[in-house]
């Protein structure tokens, strides 16, 4: 089986990481941050902070879409695995089957260890 150059390989790494750093924390120091910045003074409650608005760009929306899919450890267990799977050249392949996981399953769940036919075998959450 081909494995995926490194090219093809990388924004998926990138991707994990961003989301594994969130998920052990720096979530909730970015939350706090804007949280902070916006609660001096309470005089204009209506006003919405500019900076999270910034904020707001795909990736950004993309990543609490796959958030909200799984419980927190369970993906971050899940990220650990896929990061390894990257190291080991067997990023992109089933770990059930070796089947080949489309690359749109991928950019959904970059995490996912299963392709589309084991995770509904196995009735994985990720699926
Ligand atoms: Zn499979």
């Amino acid at each position: 089986m081909a494995k995926m150059k490194k090219t093809e390989v990388r924004p998926f790494k990138e991707m994990l990481i961003q989301l594994r750093a969130r998920l052990r924390g720096d979530v909730s120091t970015l939350a706090n941050a804007a949280l902070s910045s916006s609660g001096s003074g309470g005089s204009s409650s209506s006003a919405v902070p500019s900076h999270i608005a910034d904020m707001g760009s795909d990736t950004y929306e993309q990543d609490n879409t796959i958030l909200l899919m799984n419980s927190e450890g369970e993906t971050l267990t899940q990220i650990e695995g896929a990061l390894e799977r990257i190291e080991g050249g067997l990023y992109g392949f089933c770990t059930e089957c070796s089947g080949k996981i489309p690359k749109t399953r991928l950019k959904t769940i970059p995490y996912t260890p299963h392709c589309v036919k084991c995770a509904s075998e196995l009735e994985d959450d990720t699926y």
